[in-house]
């Protein structure tokens, strides 16, 4: 069954024809990576300690369900290439992705809860349930009821890094996504050894190169400043820039390109120290 539901998520991102950057920068994304968590996994419940009570656990999102399914979109290699040269604003392919590229994902996620309806079973979209809330005043700061990278974590995808990103075996440029289902569906091993362990800054290595990179200092050596980052992706110039590449979402992303974690869990030191 793990298999299958892979293969849905693989064939319905790869055939789709609106996988296609408008201006022709070859894929939004390339193929995914699948894993699932157990719904009682008690990292769920530990997540109400990490991120805040207000997290929703699977039981929570639906009650009766048994299954978590993750998965990572990586981000193709043609379109990292274009947001690489950038500086100060994100490139139109970039943006297009954030936009276009997650609307898709959004379609995944529904094609998802339709197919595994059709199936027998029940499925919900935590992005899409009346209980998803973005909540702006958490002792985490911007933080939503539902972390899809949370999720992605406990399904043996990735780890986290200095710049608040996830780090997969496919790097850190990607969206993501999850399903909570009944389906019974076997977890997917944690083999990371600590919860930071893809990001060399986390491995005692020289790294930081995220911190260069953020045109606006909201990635120091403590991390990630949600708010000043928020501030730069959400404020004047890039509505301005949005309606000039024709999209709801500009992103930014120059603090997930031309890192060491790109593309790929960096080369490092193998154990956190
Ligand atoms: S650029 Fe370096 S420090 Fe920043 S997230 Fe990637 S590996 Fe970690
Ligand atoms: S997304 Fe942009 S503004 Fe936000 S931390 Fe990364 S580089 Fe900085």
């Amino acid at each position: 069954m793990e298999e299958l539901v892979s293969s849905e998520i693989t064939g319905f991102i790869s055939d789709h024809p609106g996988n296609s950057v408008p201006c022709g920068a070859g894929p939004y994304f390339d193929p995914p990576l699948v894993g699932f968590s157990y719904a009682e996994d008690p990292l769920y419940d530990q997540y109400k300690q990490v991120i805040g009570t207000f997290h929703l656990t699977p039981q929570e999102l639906l009650p009766g369900a048994v299954s978590v399914i993750s998965w990572i979109l990586p981000i193709g290699s043609s379109v990292r290439a274009t947001n690489r040269i950038q500086s100060e604003w994100p490139s139109r392919e970039w943006s297009e992705t954030r936009t276009h590229g997650e609307a898709l994902n959004g379609e995944l996620r529904r094609h998802l809860v339709t197919w595994l309806e059709g199936m027998g079973q029940r499925a919900v979209a935590p992005q899409y349930s009346p209980l998803w809330q973005e909540l702006g005043d958490t002792p985490v700061g911007i933080a939503s009821t539902w972390s899809e990278r949370h999720a992605a974590y406990a399904a043996g995808l990735g780890t986290f890094s200095l710049n608040d990103g996830f780090i997969t075996s496919r790097g850190i440029a990607h969206r993501c996504g999850s399903i909570v289902t009944d389906l019974p569906l076997a977890a997917s091993p944690r083999t990371a050894p600590s919860h930071r362990h893809n990001c060399l800054r986390y491995r005692n290595e020289r790294c930081g190169a995220c911190i260069t990179r953020c045109p606006v200092g909201a990635v120091t050596d403590e991390g990630h400043d949600k708010l000043r980052c928020r501030e730069y992706v959400y404020s004047t110039v890039p509505h301005r820039l949005a309606e000039v590449y024709n999209v709801s979402q500009l992103g930014c992303g120059l603090c997930q390109t031309k890192v060491p974690c790109e593309s790929m869990i960096p080369a490092g030191r193998s154990a956190e120290s």
